[in-house]
């Protein structure tokens, strides 16, 4: 399995976009805007069973996902309950920073602890609201990808609509519980880092 930065997250205008290629598989997750490079990574990867991954519905992580399916046709999938937001400015945040996002709905919506296959991908999603209000973290072999919960040394923000730090605490707990110290961890925004470091270096998990 390959990982690749699509997108290296941008002050506030998107998040980090990452590309997961395997034999037969292709994933897209977080697209905060359509480049080419993001097309491009799945136009050339028609071959494969191809998605759209997304964490949750801030405007810098689905800014690209619409204009990205009406351009490849590859089905978008999200958190049951944060599917909402795709369509509601007041959750998503679209039009302070970035312009408007179109309302669009997902493909697929995903529960809590679901395991589904991608190609011979296969992923298993656990729902960690705390950042939003359904965001979900997915666990792809050895990989972790995080949204906003848990960055390098630090977690989400709680502040925004929808955002709940009892929630945030109980998610954080439960992922540092679940997952081993090797897990590597692709967040929204900063650097890979591992469960490991987390558990030894991030104040908000002590
Ligand atoms: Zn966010």
């Amino acid at each position: 399995m390959k990982i690749e930065v699509l997108l290296k997250g941008h002050l506030a205008t998107y998040a980090n976009c990452y590309g997961i290629l395997t034999d037969k598989a292709a994933i897209v997750v977080d697209p905060g805007e359509c480049t080419t490079n993001v097309a491009n990574f799945l136009k050339q990867n028609t071959d494969k069973t191809r998605l759209i991954l997304i964490t949750h519905a801030h405007y810098d992580h689905i800014g690209g996902a619409l204009q990205l399916r009406n351009e490849t046709a590859v089905k978008i999938a999200i958190g049951k309950n944060e599917e909402f937001a795709l369509s509601d400015r007041a959750f998503n945040l679209s039009g302070r920073f970035t312009p408007a996002i179109p309302p669009f709905n997902a493909d697929y919506v995903i529960e809590d602890e679901e395991e589904f296959t991608v190609g011979d991908i296969t992923i298993k999603a656990y729902e960690t609201p705390g950042h939003t209000v359904g965001g979900m973290c997915y666990l792809i072999n050895d990989c972790l990808f995080s949204g906003d919960m848990l960055f390098y040394e630090t977690v989400g923000r709680v502040d925004l609509p929808g955002g709940n730090a009892t929630q945030m605490q109980d998610s954080l707990d439960r992922i540092m519980w679940l997952f081993d110290d090797e897990i590597k961890v692709y967040s929204g925004h900063g650097e890979v880092t591992t469960i490991g470091h987390e558990r030894k270096y991030n104040l908000y998990l002590r």
